[in-house]
């Protein structure tokens, strides 16, 4: 490999070939148009169940009405299509918060561009966790590893050929190549285009959906057949068992469920953005709600990633540097006296020549472009007057052995006025492994290290090493025989905030696990301090995850109170997996090259925004904004919220469908002595009219709260659960009906029947009952939408008020339900009367009474939950009795009685280490 690197094109020239071959971009998959949208919404199931309703009102010699239906499918199906442009929009909009950079060099100089911006021609840089995002023939390489997984399916990475394929990953080693393919020219694009017809993967919700519509369905044809038979059973005339059949289809169809589910997670990664956490995939929201186990790195994710050296130790002497943050100022002390750094020149040199990050003044401070840990020593060498451009140019780079958290060091070579010279640095055991000289010296040189490290500093040994031209530009040719230097401890602290997160995750029932790179005395301090564990922790370090069985694994991380370190990225593999085989859903942090695997295995791969590779954002379903642990805790705080949301958007639906059901069956059921006391328009007006602006009101409902003091919901557990299904067809449902029969005899009864006298069927009276029931129900949905807005809480404790759009969706509902009996117009179409004010007295009761009966069931479940101890609101401090206890008992389960995961696993390869 040669020094001199190729220049590469210049930055006129790079535009001029951008003018000529275009961006270097997959070209879209065409978008299904409006039309075509519109379309699939007109043949959705709950479609067709309608065109039948529309069909058997034409059959039974009901024009309007035929009408009527085939006007609400072509509304609905506009509402659908608009919502689903909506939430379109906004994970588009998500998407391009994200954009792919690359390394090129131009005019000479590394840099950064957008990577569309690649034309053939120019000159790739490739480094770890690269993202290869153009086709290449290699000029240069070392040890370059490539994992060609996206377009060979193999997962092991591999040399080269001297070529590189767009779409594939660095592993490992350092290369250059010239671009000589982009876009839809490169392998990847010629395959994408191919396989652009593919169908997106169905999330668990959107499956659930599925089921559901197929239930309904079901049911609406069931119940529709049943009544029709047996309304002709009771000698029920052909077009009243029409109207009867169509009435259940229609009340019990769910129109607007659907496309509101989807644009409310849309809305979701929204405010998920909003909080530093960028969704990757839609179904990631559903998912994070479900979080059991959060698997989480230290450096830059419990801790602020900034880190400043404070001690360094070589074998001659030991000093306290001096100073903070990345200013290069601070002098370096021995017992309180000020040292010389000439003393420490080789040291402060290797960390500052063995180093690929730079530190750039910024307005708020120094800006790290790279590694935190090589930033710090940068600085440290700086406060011993070394500084890059200088030292660089007396012992120019002739090669690089990049890091890799496997070997856990790096090396470089420099050509010094006195020859040849390698760098390494790396995890003092990893260093120390590799020096000459005797046991004692390395002994002393590690009984050191770990004395650092108990204080929770982050330890790096440096060595060098004189070596020949000769000498291949390998790992052991290079990395052998070395003469260490010294150690340097550097402080990370922790993100001041991130004890609360801690905290939040505990009462959520979540367990979190310290899953690391760094050393075990450094981890357990680091740990301590921010309240993860405490005295009586266990450190799993290395080798000694390898020893361990799944299930002692898996009880290890429930029981809580341990820490992972030296972790390497196949035990985080292990441990994901050992993890999910146990029905835990985890999510799992990473930013290296080689956590992919660990984060594709994971049910949420989360990976860095800042410190992370190319590699691990692309391969993650969330990504840190910030790098931040707390970002975590509120996305799955928004995934909560949302799945309650869309149960309260669905449950609010089925109770007035039940509200409306009643008075078909009163009528079928009593033979016809009452006569039907809601007409299919009516139904109509409720399901597409009122009811509408409430329910999408709920689905933007802020977190319940005590939301992050429940444990997650089960993955087993159905969006309509058996609480929901109870709640609504067991208890409001019928309540609702209740007041709809009601406020239909009170039109009556104020017109002066008394019980035993006949109803009449025909005339103004019936018409103005019917009216009634119809408000009856809506009156009723009042009262059952302010209820829905939490489950256990009394709605008085959020503030009745303080949904405003909700407020706002009922305010629009009275002023509909007024306008459908007073506006002439309308009392024709919905078949009404103006009503006497005794007849709104009465309904102006049902939404108190929803209300008041929901309050109660509530005070019941929190009651009963107290009892048992279910709801956890407690603070509690990190190991307290009762945390254990309830963990306790899952922990006791045989590993296969909790259900395994569903066939939505994604089969992944596992991955080898570096190279
Ligand atoms: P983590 O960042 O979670 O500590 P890594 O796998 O990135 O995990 O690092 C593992 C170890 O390798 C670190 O504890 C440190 O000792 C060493 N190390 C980290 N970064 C570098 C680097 N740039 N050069 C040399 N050694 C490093
Ligand atoms: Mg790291």
């Amino acid at each position: 490999m040669q020094a001199r690197p190729p220049p590469g094109l210049t930055t006129a020239e790079a535009a001029r070939r951008f003018l000529q071959h275009g961006p270097n971009a997959l070209a879209e998959p065409p978008r299904p148009s409006r039309l075509h949208r519109l379309g699939r919404n007109l043949v959705h199931l709950f479609a067709l169940l309608l065109w039948t309703g529309a069909g058997l009102a034409l059959l039974a010699g009901l024009p309007e009405l035929a009408v009527a239906i085939v006007v609400v499918v072509l509304v609905n199906a506009a509402f659908a299509t608009g919502q689903e442009l909506r939430a379109e929009r906004a994970t588009e909009a998500l998407r391009r918060m994200l954009p792919q950079q690359a390394r090129v060099r131009r005019d000479g100089v590394e840099q950064e561009v957008a990577a569309a911006e690649l034309v053939p021609g120019d000159v790739l840089v490739l480094r770890p966790g690269d993202r290869v995002s153009a086709d290449g023939e290699l000029l240069d390489e070392t040890e370059l590893r490539v994992d060609e997984s996206t377009l060979t399916g193999e997962s092991w990475p591999v040399a080269p050929h001297g070529v590189v394929h767009a779409g594939t990953w660095v592993t490992g080693g350092v290369g250059e190549a010239v671009v000589t393919a982009t876009g839809m020219n490169t392998e990847f694009g010629r395959i994408a285009a191919l396989t652009q017809a593919g169908d997106l993967e169905r999330s668990p919700l959107e499956r659930e959906l599925d089921r559901l519509t197929r239930f309904v369905a079901l049911l609406v044809l069931g119940l529709g057949t049943a009544f029709f038979l047996t309304a002709g059973a009771l000698g029920m005339g052909l077009r009243d068992r029409f109207v009867f059949a169509i009435g259940v289809m229609v009340a019990n169809v769910p129109e607007g469920l659907l496309p509101t589910v989807t644009l409310s997670l849309a809305l979701a990664t929204q405010r998920m953005a909003r909080r530093n956490a960028l969704v990757r995939r839609l179904s990631a929201v559903e998912t994070l709600g479900e979080t059991t186990v959060i698997c989480t790195d230290k450096t830059g994710t419990l801790t602020k990633n900034e880190l400043t050296a404070q001690e360094i130790w070589t074998p001659a002497l030991s000093v306290e540097v001096e100073g903070t943050g990345y200013s290069p100022h601070g002098r370096f002390r021995r017992d309180g006296e000020v040292v010389h750094p000439s003393e420490l020149d080789e040291v402060l040199r290797a960390g500052l020549l063995c180093n690929d990050t730079k530190l750039e003044p910024g307005a708020e401070g120094w800006r790290v472009v790279g590694d935190p840990t090589e930033a710090a020593l940068i600085t440290l060498a700086a406060k011993g007057g070394l500084h890059h451009p200088t030292e660089a140019g007396l012992a120019p780079r002739l090669a690089e052995l990049p890091f890799d958290s496997t070997r856990m060091r790096m090396t470089t070579v420099h050509a010094t006025p006195a020859g040849r010279v390698a760098y390494v640095k790396g995890a003092p055991e990893a260093v120390l492994a590799r020096t000459r000289g005797d046991e004692a010296s390395r002994a002393r040189a590690l009984r050191e290290a770990r004395e650092l490290e108990g204080s929770g500093l982050r330890v790096l040994a440096l060595a060098r090493r004189a070596v020949d031209a000769a000498t291949p530009l390998t790992v052991d040719a290079l990395e052998q025989d070395l003469e260490l230097l010294g150690l340097v401890g550097m402080l990370d602290p922790p993100r001041p905030e991130i004890a609360g997160a801690i905290e939040r995750c505990r009462r959520a029932g979540i367990r979190i696990v310290m899953v690391t790179g760094d050393s075990g005395p450094t981890a357990r301090a680091v740990a301590r301090r921010i309240g993860l564990v405490d005295d009586a922790c266990s450190v799993v370090e290395g080798s000694e995850l390898d020893g361990l069985a799944d299930d002692e694994l898996v009880r290890l991380v429930l029981h809580g109170n341990v820490v992972f370190a030296r972790t390497a990225p196949e035990g985080k593999l292990r441990l994901a997996r050992a993890l999910r085989a146990h029905g835990e859903v985890v999510a799992m942090t990473g930013d290296g090259v080689n956590d992919a695997p660990a984060l594709r295995e994971a049910d949420i791969g989360v990976a860095m925004g800042i410190a992370g590779t190319d590699v691990a954002r692309e391969t993650a379903d969330l990504v840190l904004v910030d790098d931040d642990f707390s970002s975590i805790v509120a996305a799955v705080e928004e995934g909560r919220a949302v799945y309650a949301n869309i149960r309260r958007f669905a449950a609010y639906h089925f109770c007035s469908n039940v509200g409306e059901l009643v008075p078909f069956l009163v009528w079928g059921l009593s033979g016809g002595a009452v006569p039907l006391p809601l007409v299919v328009m009516q139904v109509l007006a409720i399901d597409l009219g009122t009811d509408m602006l409430p329910a999408i009101a709920l689905g933007t409902e802020r977190a319940e709260p005590g939301t992050m003091e429940r444990p997650p919901r089960r993955r087993t557990e159905r969006l309509l659960n058996r609480a929901t299904v109870a709640r609504v067809y067991g208890y409001v449902g019928p309540i609702e009906g209740l007041a709809a029969m009601t406020s239909f005899l009170w039109a009556y009864w104020l017109a002066g029947w008394r019980p035993g006298d006949v109803l009449a069927d025909a005339g103004p009276l019936y018409v103005q009952a019917t009216g009634m029931t119809c408000l009856g129900v809506v009156a009723a949905q009042v009262g059952a939408g302010l209820a829905m807005r939490t489950d256990r809480r009394s709605v008085f404790s959020v503030g009745l008020l303080s949904n405003r759009f909700l407020l706002a969706g009922i305010a629009v509902e009275a002023a509909l339900a007024v306008a459908l009996v007073e506006v002439p117009v309308l009392q024709e179409l919905f078949h009404t009367r103006p009503l006497g004010w005794e007849h709104w007295a009465l309904l102006a009761v049902w939404p108190p009474v929803v209300l008041a009966a929901e309050e109660a069931r509530k005070a019941v479940v929190r009651r009963r939950s107290h009892d048992v101890g279910v709801e956890g609101a407690q603070p509690r401090s990190p190991t307290a009795p009762p945390l254990r206890r309830r963990y306790g008992a899952r922990i006791a389960e045989p590993p296969d009685a909790r259900r395994p995961r569903g066939g939505d696993a994604l089969d992944v390869p596992s991955k080898g280490g570096s190279p």
